[in-house]
């Protein structure tokens, strides 16, 4: 429908001999531009072809610009999910060393099943209103689908962190995660000499950024080899090589010292919160010192370590209408008592919420991610599981739409170009039926993607079955 107007608009001035056929105006529509600045009331959002040109009250309208009447609406950038990986679906056979249904889905089924979806996964996302994603390491695969979603009109921008580069042996890091066709996803290494190594392919490779981990699982044996590759200087290496490329570090790490480590040794911002003991205030001092982002991901703790087990999933509607067909209806599957790993992780879930709480009130940045597409988080809508988690941890509506749009982009180092509906950037944006500040839920309530300027309907958008 916009494409026929558009066109007809373009005629129209094409023969009026004026050309701001390309200038489209949405007018009307309550503005949350994603900076945390107040909502504007009766806003006007000029875009010309990929591109935001003039925002906010007053802005006078081009003479053939085509006119969108968006009023009654709310408008907001598009979200952008600052952790997720394209190696893994989301279904229950996706992460075979965390729950093993191989007897039932072969690992190798799996993967060519993730391969010949992609492009379902990258639709899902834009169908949730998810316009950018940062994937946090894998195979090939995540640059192949950097590749890919650049080419497609029907997905968000994909920015690729490199890694997962670890501190860590070979065979341990084949344990943690298996070879994903062939390829080792995990980058391990025991030495700076390695960890440079590891940039350097980076680079080579065009990524992004940088993802490291420092993380012993609760084991023992895990934490006496970070000791030994000295994970400290291994991460100082990283982040050393990174910065002569321009590329900033993103660090997982679950547990409190290894975190502060990590941003001792320059990590820009966390993967996870800390869930083994409290953050204090010296911890929140240093994140604030550095401007250090911290990226919960708590959906996980509710989903995949609690309901997938009990059966009693709190799903959300939106999970139903974006999902990629066959990820949602996987999570019925029977499976295994849950192991001592995951008991252990499931009794941390309220320390993770409560340091959520509590790095928010210390005044330290959030942004927003899901780690999609681990098993029970779908790409796209778990985007919304993750905000409603993040809304019960304490973190209100307002803050909650700046950290999944403008922090989120600082995670890629990508603010200046995405991340708020300001003039100059990509005119990614959601134009909702409904007020996300008086509910979080109201996300969902999208009627409009519009992606580098271009407009779909939500409709348009939904799983092809
Ligand atoms: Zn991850």
């Amino acid at each position: 429908m916009l494409d026929v107007r558009w066109t007809v608009s373009m005629a129209f001035s094409l023969m009026a001999g004026y050309c701001h056929a390309d200038v489209t105006a949405y007018q009307g529509a309550t503005l949350i531009d994603g900076t945390h600045r107040a909502a504007v009331e009766d806003a006007t959002v000029l875009v010309e072809e990929d591109k935001f040109i003039a925002v906010g009250t007053g802005v006078a309208v081009p003479e053939g610009a085509k006119v969108v009447d968006v009023s009654g609406k709310w408008i907001i950038p598009g979200l952008i999910d600052s952790h997720v990986h394209f190696m893994t679906s989301g279904r229950m056979y996706t992460r075979p060393a965390f729950i093993d249904l191989t007897d039932k889905v072969p690992y190798e089924e799996e993967i060519e099943w993730i391969k010949t979806h992609i492009p379902d996964t990258l639709r899902a996302n834009l169908c949730s209103g998810v316009t950018s994603v940062v994937s946090l390491g894998g195979p090939s695969l995540e640059y192949e689908t950097r590749d890919l979603a650049s080419r497609t009109d029907a997905a968000p921008t994909v920015f690729v962190g490199h890694g997962v580069i670890a501190p860590m042996p070979e065979f341990i890091a084949k344990q943690m995660i298996p070879p994903w066709d062939g390829e080792l996803t995990l980058k391990p290494g025991m030495s700076a000499e390695a960890a440079v190594a590891h940039v350097q392919e980076a680079v080579a490779r065009g990524a992004d950024l940088i993802k490291t981990a420092i993380d012993d699982r609760g084991s023992r044996m895990i934490s006496a080899m970070l000791w030994f590759a000295d994970w400290r200087q291994f991460q100082q290496a990283v982040v050393a090589e990174a910065a002569k490329h321009g590329l900033q570090v993103t660090t997982h790490a679950h547990a409190l010292e290894y975190a502060r480590g990590a941003v001792n040794a320059g990590a820009a911002s966390l993967q996870h919160v800390p869930a083994d003991r409290p953050v204090d205030q010296a911890f929140i001092n240093l994140l604030k010192a550095n401007e250090v982002i911290v990226v919960p991901t708590l959906a996980i703790r509710k989903r995949t370590l609690i309901e997938l087990f009990t059966k009693e999933m709190e799903l959300l509607p939106i999970e139903r209408k974006c999902s990629v067909p066959g990820v949602v209806e996987s999570w019925d599957e029977p499976i295994p008592p849950a192991d001592d790993q995951s008991i252990r992780y499931r009794a941390q879930g309220a320390l993770a919420a409560a340091n959520v709480g509590a790095l928010y009130e210390g005044g330290v940045s959030l942004a927003v991610a899901t780690d999609t597409g681990m098993i029970g988080i779908p790409a796209g809508s778990g985007m919304h599981l993750e905000l409603r988690d993040m809304h019960r941890a304490g973190i209100p509506a307002d803050y909650l739409i700046h950290a999944a749009t403008f922090n989120s982009a600082q995670i890629a180092d990508k603010e200046d170009e995405y991340g708020s509906v300001e003039a100059g950037k990509f005119a990614d944006f959601l134009i909702l039926g409904a007020d996300p500040l008086a509910d979080i839920g109201n996300l969902q309530q999208i009627e409009w993607v519009i992606k580098h300027g271009k407009a779909f309907r939500q409709s348009e958008l939904l799983p092809v079955h």
